[in-house]
């Protein structure tokens, strides 16, 4: 596998201080990493008879869609409240503090539909646990979520409850 580490940056004190932030604007910036990253994401779903792409806002956009068409799947943006024009859903979760809410379409999935679902990092777990439920209310099947990178010491993994696999490109323990 291609090493993406050197394109992760750490950021201490953001957005609050105790707080180490991955930005990923240096992965986005490099035309290889870029490409290799969504390559590689691809391989581990090739197999898996994706019909569409669930990113969430907004960083999970920017993977989800470049993951869709190397998938050949649609793209189905999840995202905060307000931002979607027609009749939406809707699931409220709690963050370390107070609360959020992710919305998708209800008629973004048609039946039968096997939604991955993608985001930049996966941290205490909750928003990916809230979208795997939006999935689910939306009737479609959850064929697995993918993250950029797992921030393991965390554990995330141990919110996400589903049968679907959770796959992360970068590790940090
Ligand atoms: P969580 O619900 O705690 O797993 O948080 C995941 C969401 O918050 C993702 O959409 C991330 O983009 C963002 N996030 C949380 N912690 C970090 C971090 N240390 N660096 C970058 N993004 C983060």
């Amino acid at each position: 596998m291609p090493d993406f580490d050197h394109l992760i940056r750490d950021i201490p004190d953001f957005p609050k201080p105790g707080i180490v932030f991955k930005d990923i604007s240096p992965l986005l910036g490099d035309a290889e990493g870029f490409a290799a990253c969504v390559r590689t994401l691809g391989e581990a779903w090739r197999e898996s008879r994706i019909s569409h792409v669930a990113g969430i806002e907004s960083r999970g956009f920017i993977f989800g869609a470049a993951l869709a068409t190397e998938l050949g799947a649609g793209f189905v943006p999840l995202r905060k409240p307000g931002k979607l024009p027609a009749d939406t859903i809707a699931v409220d979760y709690a963050l370390e503090y107070g609360h959020d809410r992710l919305e998708a379409h209800a008629d973004a999935l048609p039946p039968g539909a096997r939604v991955l679902l993608i985001d930049d990092v996966l941290a205490t777990g909750g928003t990916l646990r809230a979208a795997a439920e939006l999935i689910g209310q939306l009737g479609a099947t959850l064929a697995g979520a993918a993250v950029v990178v797992e921030l393991v010491f965390l554990g995330g993994r141990e919110r996400w409850r589903e049968s679907a696999p959770l796959t992360a490109l970068l590790r940090y323990e």
